[in-house]
């Protein structure tokens, strides 16, 4: 695969260990890989799948991105400051009707200059077709980026990513049993699938549905299987994966997408409190409280080392404040005071 020279982020992403964390839950040592800290337009795992998709786009000619996503799609956020900052035009196509006023990533996108459409129930790129073409008719040049930038260029941010913490965590002197992530359009799971084997990071790969498969839908496991192929196929490596490659933890969808419930703000809660780290509401919130109920069930030994991946997301704290507080009573109390 051609090398890519845009550069959006600053890497590599810290690696840390939680130290707080890993004690209260008396389970294997946890640490964290802080793609939240990217550094584009408050961070996550689009940054790294931006570099190489807005390469694509330049090289070929493009003037205008449109993607799709959530209202409070950390993707369209990150597509919109990344366009800003290489001079493209962007449309958002964002689930939902126009709300009376802007908050979490809504405002960003508006503050980073992307024209934004709102398209009801479909958050998942649906009209992307009907809008290039639109725009094409209009005399513009656009570059379509699917639903959180998951095709194989996207994904092959994440086999770079791989190779990057192997060097972190090999400097550190460091093996991990086990890297477990969000998966929710899954070129960040293609990715690190792909790239793990690549690079030799020996840790199994585990990511955490956020979404509710619906039926009739390709099993996601499925699409990131031919997207795992895909992207081994971008670096001129023959298919190699096969289902058992993919290990997707679909029990904790809880309510569906976006849908806050007492697993995701329990695991907020646990993380701001005893490390000072945010998560968020749709996709870190529920991987971490899947990773807590995994550790709480004894699935995984004390011996071992555990690298939780945070993918970012924190802006939709905001707009999920009345989720993350009115009820959270619970939990907040739990913690409030000074610790030993
Ligand atoms: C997009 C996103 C994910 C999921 O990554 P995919 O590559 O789409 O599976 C996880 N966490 C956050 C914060 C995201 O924005």
């Amino acid at each position: 695969m051609e090398p890519n020279n845009l550069s959006l982020g600053f890497y590599p992403t810290p690696c840390v260990p939680l130290m707080r964390l890993s004690k209260e839950l008396g389970g294997p040592q946890i640490w964290m890989k802080r793609d939240d800290q990217t550094g584009l337009a408050l961070g996550g795992n689009k940054t790294r799948k931006l570099e190489h998709l807005l390469h694509d786009a330049l090289a070929s000619n493009a003037d205008t991105v449109i993607t799709a996503g959530a209202q409070q799609s950390n993707h369209c956020r990150q597509t919109a400051a990344a366009c800003a900052a290489v001079g493209l035009k962007c449309h958002l196509l964002l689930g939902g009707v126009e709300p009376a006023s802007f908050n979490g990533n809504l405002l960003l996108d508006h503050l980073f200059g992307a024209t934004i459409h709102f398209t009801g129930a479909e958050r998942k790129g649906e009209r992307i077709a009907r809008i290039a073409e639109d725009l094409e008719k209009a005399g513009s040049r656009p570059y379509v980026i699917p639903y959180g930038g998951s095709n194989p260029i996207g994904a092959s941010a994440f086999v770079h990513a791989a190779r990057e913490v192997k060097s972190q965590l090999d400097e550190l002197g460091l093996s991990i049993d086990r890297i477990i992530f969000p998966s929710s359009s899954g070129g960040t799971q293609a990715g690190l699938i792909a790239g793990a084997r690549m690079h030799g990071l020996q840790s199994e790969i585990i990511g955490v549905a956020i979404d509710k498969e619906e039926a009739g839908d390709e099993p996601f496991a499925h699409h990131i299987l031919a997207m795992a192929n895909g992207t081994n196929r971008l670096f001129n490596k023959s298919d190699a994966f096969t289902l058992r490659d993919v290990v997707l933890r679909d029990e904790y969808t809880g309510g569906g997408y976006g849908v806050v419930g007492r697993l995701e703000r329990e695991a907020i809660s646990l993380t701001a409190s005893l490390e000072g780290i945010l998560l968020d509401p749709v996709y870190t919130g529920r991987a971490m409280g899947a990773l807590i109920d995994i550790i709480r069930r004894g699935e995984i030994a004390k011996s071992e080392v555990v690298l939780f991946w945070h993918t970012g997301g924190t802006p939709a704290l905001f707009p999920y404040a009345s989720e993350l507080v009115d009820s959270d009573s619970e939990f907040l109390g739990q913690r409030k005071g000074p610790r030993a």
